[in-house]
């Protein structure tokens, strides 16, 4: 997809194009002649990442710039105070937490706790729920040209697409991302199960192949001669994983036969009354299936999910699903807060200004997703800003491992926290490749790699600025071995403050 393309097909306003125009020569001439594993020129993934986001409802010209440009510190010579210096520190911000979430990395596969870490780590390197979209896209781009890639990194990717990102897409009402990224994913991390099902199913969904466009003639025949007014008809089959998933549970013991939803039709119309018109119209011509009407526009599912559903003996007497819904709750329920994302709104939030609660769901959905205790969302509503994670940072070691440290650690937190030894023996630290004093506190996403003294490093001053209970304790307890007198001194207050 060419840069125009792009802009043609979102309706970019005039000064917004010069700003991706921009966005995309810096990139093009930052990736040069890198090409994909796909074969296909970088810039390429850069677009398609931009393309998503407009695709999903999301044509604020900071966050496509940022997209368009999201690989460039990782990838290129360029650096983040290029970004900064040609497109200011907003886009510059975006860019740095995508490069942030780039390091994190699914490597304890075997570990069912690190899921949960893995989630923790992604919202706090993001910072920015733009971000978190961005990343959305961007992983949604990389899974559709997954194929390219080596089995090993294959397997790596889509694990933790299915276990985080796709789960992270749901949690943001994004039903249509979290269906595909699922798709992809799953038949790489279970080719067994995936294959089991394809075999099963296969013949209903070649028959909903035939069946549905039937079907569809005729409720646009029925809808026309009541003149119900509609939208657009469409049909969908159901997406394969959500399919395995709900075979799993007890009440369908992978009973194929209890599934009603395979294939669905989705009629979309332009008011709440409209949608329970249609439904009563329907009603009357296919008999429903008692007890298989949903109304989740009255009551909608905790996600916010808003539709009208019901299962009918349809066209040709076969049992299918018919579900309705205006355009926005389609749109919701799709692209979920993509599809709400106003510029205006985001000012507003910017600004510190109140935005209606809806708006701010997400933020809920967010908490809840990382399972971290948090007050009432009123504490958030004034924010952008993912900041649950407010007394945690999450710091790398050079090959990429993840240490969880209290703010306000410095380097000796991390030596202790990588091993004690490395701790004692602490002579320096590089943070983020620079050479840096011990006591610099660190920031969420920083590299850090420490200097290894010959000798043991250990004093009394590294307690004033150690902040992790852990690194305190193993300095203590290594002052009052190897320097008793010292202890001491202090010891007794210390004891009498207790
Ligand atoms: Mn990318």
């Amino acid at each position: 997809m060419p840069i125009q393309e792009l802009i043609r097909k979102h309706g970019i306003a005039p000064d917004d194009q010069k700003t991706l125009r921009a966005a995309f020569d810096f990139a093009e001439k930052a990736h040069g002649n890198q090409k994909r594993a796909s074969g296909e020129p970088y810039t390429q993934h850069c677009l398609e990442t931009a393309n998503l986001l407009a695709t999903w409802g999301m044509k604020d010209p900071m966050i496509l710039s940022a997209a368009i440009l999201h690989d460039v510190p990782e990838n290129t010579d360029n650096t983040l105070d290029d970004i900064r210096k040609k497109f200011g520190d907003e886009i510059c911000f975006l860019v740095l937490g995508i490069t942030k979430l780039g390091r994190i990395k699914l490597r304890n596969q075997k570990d069912p706790t690190y899921i949960e870490t893995l989630k923790r780590m992604v919202l706090a390197m993001a910072e920015d729920i733009r971000v978190v979209l961005i990343k959305l896209a961007d992983r949604l781009h990389n899974m559709r040209t997954i194929s390219a890639l080596p089995y090993e990194k294959q397997q790596r990717i889509a694990r933790e697409t299915l276990e985080v990102y796709a789960s992270l897409a749901a949690r943001l009402g994004m039903g249509e991302v979290r269906g595909e990224l699922e798709d992809l994913s799953f038949p790489i991390v279970m080719p067994k199960e995936y294959n089991r099902l394809v075999t099963q199913v296969k013949s209903r969904i070649e028959n909903a192949q035939h069946y549905i466009p039937r079907a569809k003639k005729e409720v646009i025949k029925i809808l026309k001669q009541n003149d119900m007014k509609f939208l657009e008809l469409k049909g969908r089959i159901k997406h394969m994983y959500s399919l395995y998933q709900k075979l799993q549970r007890p009440e369908y013991d992978g009973d194929l036969d209890k599934v009603f939803d395979i294939n669905a039709l989705r009629v979309i119309t332009n008011s709440v009354e409209n949608c329970y018109a249609i439904l009563g119209i329907l009603h009357k011509y296919f008999r429903p299936i008692p007890g298989r009407i949903k109304d989740y526009i009255a009551v909608p599912k905790p996600n916010g999910y808003k539709s009208l559903h019901t299962n009918v003996f349809g066209p040709e007497g076969k049992y299918i699903e018919i579900q309705i819904r205006t355009q926005e709750m389609d749109a919701e329920a799709e692209f979920g807060i993509a599809s709400h994302w106003e510029y205006s709104e985001f000012e507003k939030i910017k600004k510190g200004k109140k935005v209606s609660q809806k708006k701010l769901e997400w933020v809920r959905q967010l908490s809840e997703w990382q399972k971290d205790e948090v007050g009432s969302p009123d504490e958030f509503f004034e924010s952008l800003k993912i900041d649950f994670f407010k007394n945690r940072i999450f710091v790398f070691t050079p090959k990429g491992d993840v240490k969880d440290l209290p703010d306000g650690s410095s380097c000796v937190d991390f030596a202790f926290a990588v091993h004690t030894d490395l701790g004692i023996n602490c002579g320096g630290g590089k943070i983020n490749g620079k050479l840096s004093k011990l006591e610099t506190i660190l920031k969420n996403g920083d590299v850090v790699e420490i200097v290894r003294s010959k000798t043991p490093k250990v004093s009394r001053d590294w307690l004033k600025f150690t902040a992790s209970t852990s690194a305190r304790n193993k300095i203590k307890n290594y002052l009052k071995k190897n320097s008793p007198g010292l202890i001491e001194r202090w010891t007794p207050e210390f004891m009498k403050r207790k």
